[in-house]
């Protein structure tokens, strides 16, 4: 049985790139019939905040990730690492060390002048349990580090790169706790993946020199191989590490400006993945079936908003009307009379993001709207002519109903110098904008006394 997890740490946001590894983990679960588990890495007490915790919780079941298992915290499990830390230093894979800040400062300096990596040489590798004990009775306070073996290749076969080796020689005893009760992330993350029964770890390359860590640790711990892949960074349009400068990245804030779940998928699922074919929409159920780790690019992929707004329209444009009215009654103000769902349908081609309509629906709202005078001219038009054409408008709109009005004022229009020169004033004048609804749609949503209003204070600017 597959099973993946994504182990969000709880000290910020959930951003895109998190997202994307509890997609991709997700993807390859699922389409595998496995299963898919959350994991809070919560270790780092100091920075782990609940909040952020109900932040990862709250995103990740809006965009439709769900998780199989109970999505356990690393803080309630001290007493596990602990008996994992005390079994490692009794079969000494593991040993306290009681190098000081400034033994550990000396010893780095010292490699570095003498053109060495900086990698700890184990001075209390040997000094013996019994001994560390005695030491600590004395008062010491050691902390845990790895007796990584020496001078071996620890190889494995990373799914998207290929085969990655590296030499213990260049991992050295890292620390591994910082006494019995608070283990660090690469112990508690092999403990973990190891009990949790994980196949597959997917997650960003930053995490690539934890992986040697990981497998030596998952070996002393008598556990089974884990299969890697490392997924590539995900960089501005400016081809940097994808941050601040190109909006946010935290999830949670294009989920709150409007962009569908669904379309943030959709839009995720291509940063480093692509089908090879024409196909760009996606739903999860397709994700399912077409997403592959083995087409998964070695190199970064762009995070391109232009891309997302594009597609976010595709999505608002194909939603159900009524599913698309709830969304965006958030943002839409109430008044007696007004349909909002006629508005969203009169503006749902305009949207690039549901957030949009909050000031695309302005004008609908209120008695009056305001502009300036010029923005009543059609090309040349004489103030005399828009005043007519204005009139014109009016007398027609004072003696009709409001049930074909489209075709009516096409009618008109036709009789005016202009189609133009009819239309323009007056969507200007019902409207105050530059780029708006046209006429028969705003007039039927807003209804006659009120287009009549409108109609009335334009012809009195001009
Ligand atoms: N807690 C780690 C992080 O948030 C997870 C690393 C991993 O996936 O192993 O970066």
């Amino acid at each position: 049985m597959i099973r993946t997890r994504f182990a969000p740490s709880p000290t910020g946001a959930l951003h895109i790139g998190g997202l994307r590894t509890a997609l991709f983990s997700y993807l390859f679960a699922k389409q595998n019939n496995g299963e898919f588990f959350l994991r809070i890495e919560d270790t780092d007490k100091a920075r782990s905040k609940k909040e952020w915790e109900a932040v990862i919780f709250e995103n990740l079941k809006e965009l439709n990730i769900s998780w199989d298992n109970e999505a356990p915290r690393q803080s309630e499990r001290g007493e596990i690492y602990k008996k994992y830390l005390q079994k490692m230093l009794e079969e000494g894979t593991a040993y306290y060390c009681f190098c000081t800040k400034e033994e550990l400062d000396e010893e780095r300096d010292r490699l570095m002048k003498e053109e060495r990596a900086p990698i700890h040489q184990g001075k209390y590798r040997d000094f013996g349990l019994k001994n560390a004990l005695k030491k600590i009775e004395e008062g010491n306070h050691p902390v845990i580090r790895f007796k990584c073996p020496l001078n071996r290749d620890v190889c494995f076969n990373d799914l998207i790169r290929g085969e990655i080796k590296i030499n213990t020689s260049d991992v050295g005893d890292f620390i591994i706790a910082k006494d019995l009760d608070n283990p660090l992330y690469n112990l508690t993350c092999a403990i973990d993946d190891a009990e949790m029964g994980i196949t597959h770890v997917i997650r960003g390359e930053e995490h690539i020199p934890n992986t040697p860590k990981q497998i030596l640790l998952e070996e002393a711990l008598g556990f089974n191989n884990i299969i890697f892949a490392h997924l590539s960074l995900i960089l501005g349009k400016d081809k940097k590490k994808l941050s601040k400068r190109e909006g946010s990245t935290a999830v949670s804030i294009y989920l709150e400006e409007g962009y569908l779940p669904e379309a943030i998928i959709n839009f995720i699922a291509f940063l480093g993945w692509n089908p090879g074919t024409e196909k760009e929409i996606y739903s999860m159920e397709e994700l399912i079936k077409d997403f592959s780790i083995k087409k998964i690019s070695k190199s970064g992929s762009i995070f391109n908003i232009d891309k997302l707004d594009w597609l976010n329209g595709i999505y608002i444009r194909n939603m159900d009307l009524d599913k698309l009215t709830l969304r965006c009654l958030p943002f839409l103000k109430e008044e007696e009379g007004i349909d909002n769902k006629k508005i969203v349908l009169a503006l749902k081609d305009r949207l690039k993001k549901i957030k949009d309509i909050k000031e695309l629906s302005n004008y609908f709202y209120g008695e009056e709207v305001f502009y300036e005078k010029e923005l009543l001219r059609w090309k040349d038009m004489s103030d005399e002519e828009v005043k007519k054409s204005l009139l014109q408008a009016k007398t027609l709109i004072e003696n009709i109903e409001f049930n074909n009005l489209q075709e009516e004022l096409i009618k008109e229009a036709k009789k005016s110098p202009s189609i133009g020169g009819f239309m323009w004033p007056l969507r200007v004048a019902l409207s105050g904008q530059k780029a708006s609804a046209g006429p028969a749609e705003i007039m039927d949503i807003i209804g006659k006394e009120k287009s009549l209003k409108r109609i009335n204070k334009a012809i009195n600017i001009i």
